[in-house]
């Protein structure tokens, strides 16, 4: 009998997370930005559509395909998915193309204990430390960096330098040695503290890639010859902005995805918002994390976009996230005794996110959180320039299996290692 009521348990929840109900209640809780998207998506009895900027129907998602589509998602690539929805628009899909995306259908993520002696043999874990600048002339243009003397009449000699690009890889090191011994396998999307994802920093890339990078995407139609002139041209620094940035985002994500991770990590430092230009310490220091949602109309205008808030909506990697990332919260409060965020405690978590039900787990439509296609958490564990955080995290004073760090990172690093094992193994 109890076998039996568990089956039904069991397919109930399946069904239940397939349904048009459980999508828009994640497009309530997640997506719908402060309902700025109330006209752009229509949820009907059996269908979801999704609307052009001109408000006329452009693509629908009937009830009996959400299960399939969501599995689609999880295992397919970019280039696949946005071809299959432009062909798909408003109509049913045949009998036909159910079969053929069944057959084709291999769960990628699909485990595959080789030693079961390790707790997290089969899993894969992707980690993208944030940020590449690890010298000052390339940390002035991406702004991710502290350099001021903390106490300039007591102390005039002290200096405070870091460089969030280094805080994050040495983190990320960590993490992988913690999650390697228990049998995973981590990839980091880049190879050093001061690397990009194209494992060089952004002075080679200016000499030895741009142009050629810049011609080909003119060549394949993904810039027009005007953009092309256009950003040939920019200084060095308005490139990065303009373009660069989101390029070696998307190629982080594209890594990352191309691994098909069980979980991603997606590891930041934060600072104190109020403190800029940041020549100085804050008394302030919150710990929180961001997952995918809070989609805006204007979002919606771009059809890449579309196609993420489609993933987004169907599958539900959102709820997982939230999971996941609620754990690195709690775990970052516990081990680095710092408050966690409230939505009044920054301007960007009340201006640009969305509460969730977990504390200091908000939804916030980064680059990062809208393209993995995987569950995630985006970490921002604690503020660099806090008043004694950021003389602890100067430290080199531990070693942590041949890896040179200290007790700040040491302790970020334990609180992502047991919230992507414990997620992991509650799956
Ligand atoms: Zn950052």
């Amino acid at each position: 009998m109890f076998r039996i009521f568990l089956l039904f348990l069991f397919l109930t929840n399946n069904i239940l997370s397939q349904t048009i109900q459980k999508c828009k209640f994640r497009f309530d809780k997640y997506l719908n930005y402060k309902n700025t998207l109330n006209n752009r998506v229509i949820f009907e009895k059996n269908v979801i559509y999704l609307l052009d900027d001109k408000g006329n129907k452009e693509t629908a998602i009937y009830e009996n395909e959400i299960a399939l589509l969501a599995d689609f998602f999880s295992n397919s690539d970019f280039k696949e998915q946005r071809h299959f929805i432009k062909q798909k628009g408003l109509k049913n899909l045949s009998k036909q193309q159910f079969d053929s995306i069944k057959v084709k259908g291999v769960n990628k993520r699909k485990l595959s204990k080789k030693d079961k002696n390790l707790k997290l043999a089969g899993y894969r874990i992707a980690i993208d430390p944030g940020h590449s600048a690890a010298n000052l002339t390339d940390a002035k243009i991406e702004q991710k960096f502290l350099y001021f003397v903390k106490d300039s009449v007591n102390s005039p000699n002290d200096t405070i330098k870091l460089f969030e690009s280094v805080l994050t890889f040495n983190t990320a090191l960590l993490v992988k040695k913690m999650l390697e011994e228990e049998g995973a396998k981590v990839l980091i999307t880049r190879n050093q503290d001061n690397y990009n994802s194209f494992n060089c920093n952004y002075n080679y890339w200016l000499k030895y890639h741009k142009h050629r990078v810049l011609d080909s995407l003119k060549k394949s139609d993904i810039i027009s010859v005007h953009e092309h002139k256009r950003l040939i041209k920019l200084k060095d620094r308005d490139l990065f902005w303009e373009f660069f940035r989101d390029f070696d985002l998307n190629n982080r994500a594209k890594i990352m995805n191309d691994f098909f991770p069980h979980a991603s990590l997606v590891i930041h430092y934060n600072v104190d918002e109020k403190n800029n230009p940041w020549k100085q310490t804050t008394k302030k220091n919150y710990t929180m994390a961001f997952i995918g949602g809070a989609f805006t109309r204007d979002n919606l205008t771009n059809y890449e976009n579309k196609i993420h808030f489609l993933r987004l909506l169907l599958t539900d990697q959102l709820d997982k996230s939230e999971k996941l990332a609620s754990s690195t919260v709690n775990l970052f409060n516990k081990y680095l005794n710092i408050p966690i965020a409230s939505q009044h405690h920054a301007d960007y978590l009340a201006e640009k996110c969305l509460n969730t039900t977990s504390s200091g787990v908000f939804s916030r439509n980064l680059n990062m959180c809208r393209l993995i296609n995987s569950p995630l958490v985006y970490g921002e564990s604690l503020y660099q320039d806090h008043e004694t955080e950021c003389v602890e995290l100067m430290k080199m004073d531990l070693n942590y299996k041949g890896v040179k760090t200290n007790n700040r990172l040491l302790n970020v690093a334990k609180s992502y290692s047991q919230a992507v094992t414990n997620f992991l193994l509650q799956e």
